[in-house]
């Protein structure tokens, strides 16, 4: 195989083994994976959401999970971070090493796990405290020793709301707009310093201008941290990430690949009808 062909994405010659080819792609930039998934099957009772899904996410890129609804994209972004372990029907299956080690090992506590890998969800959802209190409640629980203050701003900085929020800092979180509130929960996302952010649809539920301004963010925050983003809206996946994961009803990782060839040229015609509006 050539460089160039190691570089094109993968499509998968069986359901969910897509698996992701290097970073030799011209849009990509060189990157280690931080996340791989090892034949992840989940089951809600009896129900199986997610079939034998394998991949690999590069480091401080943004990997987008698009595909129609109910296919299992936020059942997989739960996964990286044990949410799943939250509801009591579900059953996890396979591999997730992060950094290398399995996060579904006896040993690993998922609430520090959770603390290396943030989220955000749908709807902006700030504690009913102060805008101060809701950046600086994680690290004061988690005992942090250095300045809070001094984090809180670089963490509000950081979201891209300090500017807006300086002099108001004792404030709720709840009387600022949707998509500063947003904003808010990427800061108390990314105060403890994590390595990756899971984002599930975070700017379905914003308006336009508050949409746009949370895809620069997701821009700006994935030179330091990992992003891993499920949207529904396929020009947004489009317009930010570096790679795309395409999954399709029955809970199947169909395509993986440089978010620029999946787009353009997906190797696979489920993908490409997808894409293009056939179905979905
Ligand atoms: P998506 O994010 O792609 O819309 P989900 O991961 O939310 O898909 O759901 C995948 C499948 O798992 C769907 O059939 C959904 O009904 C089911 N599911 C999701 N969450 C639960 C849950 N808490 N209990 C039972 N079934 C669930």
């Amino acid at each position: 195989m050539s460089d160039s062909e190691a570089g094109e994405s993968v499509s998968s010659p069986t359901p969910g083994t897509a698996v992701a080819a290097d970073d030799s792609g011209d849009n990509a930039r060189a990157a280690e994976p931080i996340i791989k998934a090892r034949g992840i099957n989940v089951f809600y009772g009896e129900t199986q959401a997610l079939r034998n899904i394998s991949m690999e996410i590069p480091e401080k890129r943004v990997t987008a999970l698009i595909g129609p609804s109910g296919c299992g994209k936020s059942t997989f972004l739960r996964c990286i971070n044990r949410m799943n372990d939250l509801i009591p029907s579900a059953r996890v299956e396979g591999e997730l090493l992060f950094e290398n080690k399995n996060v579904y090992d006896e040993d690993v506590d998922p609430v520090a796990l959770r603390r290396k890998i943030g989220m955000v969800f749908q709807q902006p959802n700030p504690f009913p405290k102060s805008i101060y209190d809701n950046v600086a409640y994680g690290l004061q629980i988690q005992g942090y020793e250095g300045d809070i203050d001094a984090r809180v701003e670089e963490a509000l900085r950081g979201a891209a709301l300090w500017d807006e929020v300086k002099d108001q800092l004792n404030s709720s979180g709840l009387d600022l707009s949707g998509g500063q509130q947003q904003r808010l929960c990427i800061a108390r996302a990314i105060a403890p310093d994590p390595d990756v952010v899971l984002m599930d649809e975070p700017a379905s539920a914003l308006d336009p201008v508050a949409t746009s301004q949370i895809e620069d963010l997701i821009a700006d925050i994935s030179k330091e941290f990992t992003v891993v983003i499920v949207t529904h809206n396929m020009q947004q996946a489009a317009r930010i990430s570096d790679k795309t994961a395409v999954f399709l009803t029955g809970g199947e990782l169909v395509e993986f690949g440089d978010t620029n060839k999946i787009f353009e040229n997906p190797s696979s015609q489920k993908v490409e009808d997808y894409i293009t509006g056939k179905f979905g």
